[in-house]
């Protein structure tokens, strides 16, 4: 079948309440009518997604924007204007039309609008906005192929199909505040980037909410995860991979995943997630071990990523 193709019979399944994984520029999605309960449920059941985690809805036109949320800021038609379509979801007060479910029940719901050609068509086609988190299982890695969701959903009704994801790592995430705005999650979408519209709120302290977004412990591969510090030089590591930026940490891993040919670190963001997966996959090592990178601009989103990561992994808790 021709991709167009795929993307009708994706939508017809979406159209009817059913799950679909679908490609947008980030990661891949798992996507279902965000106005439907029933079919946004089934996305928590295939996920072992806690409900306490809210969802984010995809648009494909600001239109939809408009009857998602009663909010009328000038500053979310700015952000959008800029930055959309692409990674950046607004969390923003909800109208009464966004089903509990996807918004846990929160007054508040995510939304943006994805650069990505097959996802925007599947929505314009599926006729409504497409909840959609990223399509793993709670928890795990996520997904940057498509074998990447097969790997982990067996249950879901299709897989959209458009080849690697180009951003590679989920959404800046964004609250608009009185004097500006907080940053939820770190994303390709920088601080200093947003702060061309608006001012950055650091007190970060009201942040409540309980989601994986925000937990510690996320994207986790199956197999032991850390971040190389200064004692990794001593230990064995004839049975250990390397998530390798800068070249100089390779010597005496059993494989090496080089994500960036340049030390670049949209290259990092991009790769990242897939190189997890090889890594996970390799059955002559037990031990992953990604190189940090310094925490400004997209580095945060890259060490976000690998803390939360490693985060069930350290010794403490072993
Ligand atoms: P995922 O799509 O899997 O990357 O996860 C979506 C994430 O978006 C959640 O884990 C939350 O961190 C965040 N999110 C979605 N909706 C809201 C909301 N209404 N308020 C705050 N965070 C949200
Ligand atoms: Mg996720």
């Amino acid at each position: 079948m021709r991709l167009s193709d795929n993307i009708n019979y994706a939508a017809k399944l979406i159209q009817d309440g059913r799950v679909v994984a679908f490609p947008t520029e980030t990661v891949y999605g798992l996507g279902a009518n965000a106005l439907n309960p029933m079919a946004v449920a089934k996305i928590y059941e295939i996920k072992e997604r806690p409900s306490f985690d809210p969802l984010i809805i995809h648009i494909a036109d600001i239109r939809q924007l408009e009857a998602l949320t009663n909010c009328r800021d000038k500053r979310v038609y700015q952000l959008a204007e800029r930055f959309w379509p692409g990674p950046l979801t607004m969390v923003l007060p909800k109208s009464s039309k966004v089903p509990e479910i996807v918004t846990s029940g929160l007054p508040t719901v995510g939304i943006r609008m994805p650069n990505n050609a097959i996802a925007m068509e599947l929505i314009q086609k599926s006729n409504c906005p497409v909840a959609a988190p990223s399509a793993n299982k709670f928890g795990r890695i996520s997904p940057t192929t498509a074998a990447h969701v097969r790997k982990q959903l067996s249950n879901v009704d299709y897989i959209l199909d458009g080849g690697k994801t180009n951003v590679g790592i989920e959404s800046t995430i964004i609250e608009l505040t009185d004097t500006g705005c907080k940053i939820l999650r770190n994303g390709i979408i920088t601080q200093e980037e947003l702060e061309t519209i608006l001012s950055i709120d650091d007190r970060t302290n009201h942040v409540t909410l309980s989601a994986p977004g925000m937990l510690k412990s996320h994207y986790s591969p199956a197999k032991k995860f850390m971040i190389a510090d200064s004692e990794m030089f001593a230990m064995d590591k004839s049975k250990a991979g390397l998530i390798s930026f800068s070249g100089k940490l390779e010597s005496g891993f059993k494989n090496v995943i080089k994500v960036s040919s340049n030390a670049n670190l949209t290259d990092y963001a991009v790769n990242m997630f897939e190189a997890m997966h090889l890594l996970e996959d390799d059955n002559d090592i037990d031990l992953i071990i990604a190189e940090p990178v310094p925490e400004s601009g997209i580095g945060n989103a890259i060490m976000d990523r690998l803390r939360k990561a490693a985060y069930n992994w350290r010794q403490d808790l072993v």
